[in-house]
């Protein structure tokens, strides 16, 4: 605990008196508070007197995570330790004046005044600069404010939802999803493409209450485009920007009503902050000058396929952003996207959903035939009326760049004359220029990723259970196998997802890498389409040392950077011939 010492060498600023002396009376009133009827009012006591005064109550051990204690970083784990040992007996008053000069003070009003935990919990708070008070206070009153449901203030509400968005971001989540079913909540975050339970400081998961008031303040309070009215029976859907520790954070929130309760969708993104470089991305050198390339074309379409959460619209956004200057002054770029993930200044991005609910796709269209534009980002393909769109711009004699759901890069022309695109344009020369599929695989996190050797070891040595067959051990055992016998067969240094450390926040993975194919559109490529001869295109690819997405993947497993199970569930099995060849 010596690295606790540190606050107590902080000289407390002063609090304004009416607040000490309205804090002694409020300890007097409690401490000699003991019938269970007088109980009760005590809380509404606190509550109300906090709202006049502009004063957060802190009345249950949720209340001291909201109330911004958890911004001491590494010394939170010792409160946490704290409110779990005495969780059950504490009571703690923070003192916010209304006058703005700063200064915080707390009351701990506890039944084990002198323990080492509430001294902690002091030493902590002097740090920040508060003013701390303890006073012992009988346990029976303490118990009765600890079971009182949460019913938090406007501000409250507000505070919470900034806390937890402040950890989404600290651990780079894409979304928060609150589930309610019934009177049973729970809160995930997915992080590098992977669900993970969010619990408050005491292991405890967001009441159903307080989402329900956070699912209001969105909608109702911060909702800046969209459903303004939050109700749990239907699916909502809107969108707010606001500020974290001075960093511009775009929120787009939707609900999902569920037979038993309601689903909160919120995503999260940073809409300024510097997007990744195509090799940042994970992009091999080849696959950065087809790009590169590419992009400079005075027309045709780039296409990127691949499933939700496959980082398509992250590339076309670093795709735009590796132009020169030059370029950027040279061209005129309008991209339609939903939503805007990253804001580019030479680029000028169109709200989709704005324009067709005004005036449908005729206007979108019309629109997009009127801008003076040489490069399009078209969002994605996914309906007759976005194929259309993408077939004007390039009779129009622009450069148009598009996503679409597309298992693999050969199937990319079926999949858009599926969508409405004449086979005729797929053939034509002016038309497709270049290809690409791809996936985002979590990353290994370098500092506890195991040998796959050690890991098999380790299966081998577990005590084989005693109540019959051990079919998950069994499973894995077999699956270990045979990544060894891979790892023989392609070589490398084959590592799996380890138990977890401080390093990746205990998930095994510390960020996601890109691994894909493209392929640059010829007279062969076209000649091929043309025939729809699938199996002929790959084959003449392949002899001409062409690299699919087996290989990408498979390269970055054999240098240890990606899970072979990983690999497996995202991209393809490694054993399919193509990746030994
Ligand atoms: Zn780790």
């Amino acid at each position: 605990m010596t690295d606790l010492q540190d606050g107590q060498g902080a000289t407390p600023k002063r609090l304004p008196d009416r607040f000490m002396a309205w804090g002694r009376g409020l300890v007097d009133k409690l401490s000699s508070t003991t019938a269970d009827g007088v109980e009760a009012d005590e809380d509404d006591y606190i509550r109300r007197v906090a709202r006049e005064l502009g004063v957060h109550p802190i009345l249950t051990p949720e209340d001291l995570k909201y109330q911004g204690v958890q911004p001491l970083g590494d010394r939170h784990r010792d409160l946490q330790k704290w409110i779990n040992r005495v969780g059950g007996g504490n009571l703690c008053i923070r003192i916010r004046p209304a006058d703005s000069t700063g200064v915080q003070g707390c009351w701990i009003i506890t039944d084990k005044p002198a323990s080492p935990e509430v001294e902690t919990v002091q030493n902590l708070l002097r740090a920040k600069g508060w003013e701390v008070e303890v006073h012992p206070a009988k346990r029976s009153m303490v118990a009765s404010a600890m079971d009182r449901d949460l019913a938090l203030s406007p501000t409250e509400v507000e505070e919470t939802f900034r806390n937890l968005l402040r950890e989404s971001l600290r651990r780079n989540a894409s979304d928060i999803h609150f589930e309610v079913r019934g009177d049973q909540s729970q809160t995930r975050l997915r992080i590098n493409g992977e669900m993970q339970v969010y619990s408050l400081a005491n292991g405890r998961p967001l009441p159903v209450a307080v989402i329900y008031q956070i699912g209001n303040y969105l909608f109702n309070r911060l909702a800046k485009r969209g459903a303004r009215q939050f109700v749990t029976n239907q699916p909502l859907n809107a969108a707010a920007q606001t500020n974290i520790d001075d960093v511009t954070v775009a929120l787009r929130f939707a609900t999902a009503p569920d037979i038993r309760g309601y689903d909160i969708f919120v995503r999260v993104w940073k809409p300024d902050s510097d997007s990744l470089t195509l090799e940042e991305l994970g992009y091999s050198l080849d696959q950065q000058r087809y790009l590169r390339e590419a992009i400079a074309k005075p027309y045709g379409v780039i296409v990127f396929s691949g499933p939700t959460g496959s980082g398509k619209s992250t590339s076309l956004t670093a795709l735009l952003d590796s132009q020169t200057d030059n370029d950027r002054v040279r061209r005129k770029i309008i991209s339609l996207e939903e939503p805007v993930e990253r804001e580019l200044e030479h680029v000028t991005h169109v709200s989709v959903n704005a324009i067709v609910e005004e005036g449908g796709w005729k206007a979108l269209l019309g629109g997009l035939n009127r801008w003076d534009s040489n490069i399009n980002v078209l969002g994605e393909i996914k309906d007759a009326e976005t194929a259309s769109a993408i077939q004007d711009l390039a009779t129009a004699g622009k450069l148009s760049l598009t996503t679409l759901h597309a298992s693999n890069v050969l199937s990319i022309p079926t999949r858009m004359e599926d969508l409405g695109v004449e086979h005729k344009l797929l053939v034509d020369p002016n038309f497709l220029l270049l290809l690409v599929n791809q996936r985002l695989v979590p990353e290994l996190c370098p500092d506890c990723k195991i040998g796959l050797g050690k890991r098999l070891d380790d299966l081998l040595a577990e005590k084989r259970s005693e109540e019959g067959p051990d079919i998950a051990r069994a499973t894995k055992l077999h699956a270990m196998r045979r990544f060894s016998d891979l790892s023989r067969r392609f070589g490398g240094d084959w590592q799996v997802r380890g138990p977890g450390c401080e390093t990746c926040d205990g998930t095994g993975i510390i960020s996601r890498v890109l691994v894909g194919e493209m392929v640059w559109m010829d007279d062969d490529a076209r000649t091929f389409i043309r025939k729809r001869d699938w199996g002929g295109w790959r084959h003449h690819l392949e002899g001409s040392g062409w690299r699919d997405i087996h290989h990408h993947a498979l390269e970055h497993v054999r240098a240890g950077r990606l899970d072979p199970v990983d690999v497996e569930r995202l991209v393809a099995p490694l054993d399919e011939p193509e990746a030994g060849a």
